[in-house]
């Protein structure tokens, strides 16, 4: 069978490779969609440390169950699934209290362990989640995504008619803005390009900041009305971003940190205390997907407003060179077969 391989960084081709063996615990998948990520491009170009290699990239994956064993889920054979990428041990501290996703000894698919941009992929059952008939392989995959996105608006604990800043109107932040909106809250989307922020607008994101041209302090001041935004969610990872999310948020407001800067960033913390802010790191996701699929199904979060491009299989190595090249071209890449 072929999959993606990433030899090393920036070598990255179609392989063939043997089929996964049968494993206790394990459901073997004829894989039918898959996307990339953002994170996918940073294996591809060597930004990620936590990437080791050679690796399969691919942990935005659906398809069909072709074998499984008896499983607690009632999963069979023929269901159609979408992957939790991330492999927790449910032995740590963090795993004892459900916090799976921040385990001490996480594996993620395509980073730390092989991902499933193949034909067929082997994954522990427990970590499968079952999809209605109803959503299009093509959506499937971005439930994935929107875990991610909802999960930073589940750790800033956004509740309605609050508003929200989101820094990064890429997949990640821009689905979060459209969450947003689904929860009743008012989002204020940040970013440097006016494509994405344009196109945000078209989707019904109407508070969009260009910060490069426009003082999103005095923005954000004037859309909140001086109060300030109670939830601010980093989502670009930039150092200078992240700064200034403690003078975007209001007193008594949560930052979230779900992007992952190169470099370390220095923060006034007296300004912590004096406002009183919670601030949080947004890591992956955790039981998350259920939400996720019943967003996608009932229509109220429109994930593939996030699809620039459509490739076949065959293509998928080559489609990551591309979006390396000119990410800005690029939320969504996704491969039905
Ligand atoms: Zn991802
Ligand atoms: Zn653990």
């Amino acid at each position: 069978m072929k999959a993606v391989y990433l030899e090393a960084p920036g070598v990255i081709y179609m392989k063939e490779i043997e089929m996964p063996e049968s494993k206790p615990g394990y459901a073997l998948i004829k894989v039918k969609a898959a996307s990339i990520c953002g994170s996918d491009v940073g294996a591809f170009r060597g930004n990620n440390v936590l990437v080791t290699y050679p690796r399969i990239l691919g942990h935005e994956v659906a398809g069909e169950i072709v074998e499984i064993g008896p499983n607690d889920k009632g999963l069979k054979p023929g269901d159609r699934v979408i992957l939790d990428p991330y492999v927790y041990c449910g032995k740590c501290y963090p795993c004892s209290i459900g916090r799976t996703n921040c385990c001490e000894n996480l594996e993620v698919l395509g980073v730390h362990r092989d991902g499933g941009m193949a034909e067929y992929f082997s994954h522990p059952d427990h970590l499968l989640h079952k999809v209605p008939e109803e959503i299009d392989w093509d959506l499937v995959p971005l439930a994935e995504p929107l875990t991610i996105s909802l999960h930073s608006i589940h750790r800033a604990g956004l509740k309605a008619g609050e508003h929200i800043t989101i820094i990064g109107a890429g997949p990640i932040g821009l689905v979060a803005a459209l969450a947003a909106l689904e929860y009743g809250a008012v989002p204020i989307l940040i970013d440097v390009l006016d494509e994405r922020l344009d196109y945000a607008k078209t989707l019904g994101i109407s508070n969009t900041i260009n910060s490069s041209k426009t003082d999103a302090l005095q923005a954000i001041k004037e859309l909140t009305l001086g109060v300030m935004s109670q939830a601010v969610v980093e989502a670009s990872g930039s150092n200078q971003a992240i700064r200034a999310t403690l003078d975007y948020v209001s007193y008594a407001g949560r930052v979230v940190f779900t992007g992952w800067p190169k470099a370390d960033t220095e923060l006034p913390t007296a300004l912590i205390t004096k406002k009183e802010l919670d601030l949080r790191g947004s890591r992956t996701s955790a039981g998350e997907f259920q939400e996720a699929l019943d967003l996608i199904l009932n229509s109220k979060v429109d994930v593939g407003a996030t699809i620039s491009k459509r490739v076949a299989f065959e293509d998928l190595a080559q489609a990551v060179v591309d979006q390396s090249s000119t990410p800005e071209k690029y939320l969504k890449i996704i491969s039905v077969f």
